[in-house]
């Protein structure tokens, strides 16, 4: 059975977003347990900890978190940085207490002071906030490749895990999206572009795949998401990425956008449609 569902709200308290997956009869779902857009980072009360433990444990649903926008783990600012590794520290620990086995970040930008540094950064931050979570994996993402941004080369990703001592614990590893990859570069409608990655990458050590067409050509380093099917990536290449068994085993998240409260269902048909689900 594919592990699949979309990244949903938790307006009106953490635990609901579990019952939308459900409404959904997604197997897989996204949340993010501190305001997206904001730096302070509050710990859930206890009640909701548990409804939420509950609800996931009955629902067999398969939780990831994802980090909130501010926190820039290259940043070469010290006061952002100091920020950003904290606000880390405390996502990591709400993901503990609630069972979330991943916690997704983006790495941040370098803010122009080249990419050496923001890679170190990131090594430092993730050892520093990471060190006392046992049992909460941080995924980094790869990203769609804006300016000073570290980890649109899926290089980053590699070198950051290969110098990083949290690689022998598995307590890091990926979250590949593919409306990034496609914007970076990698022609992912291809079964042998997928393969080197797969070579390089190791897809071993990714969890996650954000699902999400592209609104934008290859190549065209624009962070857009589009509705399955209806991008740049296309039915054809979704089917290509299905196929692929690399792929098609780990947690699958759609970020597509939507108006209303709840996606209409439609992204997640197509996916399963593709990999061969009614
Ligand atoms: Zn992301
Ligand atoms: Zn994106």
């Amino acid at each position: 059975m594919l592990k699949i569902g979309y990244h949903l709200s938790v307006a009106g308290s953490l635990d609901l977003a579990i019952d939308r997956a459900a409404t959904l009869s997604s197997t897989a779902m996204q949340i993010f347990v501190s305001n997206p857009r904001g730096w302070e980072v509050k710990f859930p009360a206890d009640h909701v900890v548990d409804d939420f433990v509950r609800k996931k444990e009955e629902s067999g649903i398969e939780v990831v978190c994802h980090m909130p926008y501010l926190p820039n783990l290259a940043s070469t600012n010290p006061e952002t940085y100091k920020k950003s590794i904290s606000a880390l520290a405390k996502n990591i620990e709400i993901c503990s207490s609630l069972r979330i086995p991943y916690l997704i970040t983006h790495l941040g930008s370098h803010l122009g002071k080249g990419k050496e540094q923001g890679l170190r950064n990131v090594i430092n931050a993730l050892e520093t906030a990471a060190d006392s979570a046992r049992d909460v994996s941080v995924l980094m993402e790869n990203q769609a490749g804006h300016a000073n941004c570290v980890g649109a080369d899926l290089s980053d990703l590699l070198h950051i895990y290969e110098n990083s001592s949290l690689s022998r614990s598995k307590r890091i590893g990926f979250c590949l999206d593919t409306c990034h990859l496609f914007a970076a570069g990698y022609d992912i409608r291809k079964k042998e572009v997928l393969d080197r990655i797969d070579d390089e990458l190791g897809f071993e050590k990714v969890h996650s795949f954000h699902m999400n067409d592209a609104k934008f050509p290859l190549d065209s380093k624009k962070d857009r998401h589009e509705n399955i099917g209806k991008g740049f990536i296309g039915m054809d290449g979704f089917r290509v990425l299905l196929d692929h068994s690399g792929v098609r085993e780990k947690i699958l998240i759609i970020e597509t956008p939507y108006d209303t409260d709840l996606p209409d269902g439609s992204d997640q048909a197509a996916l399963l449609r593709l990999a061969g689900h009614r």
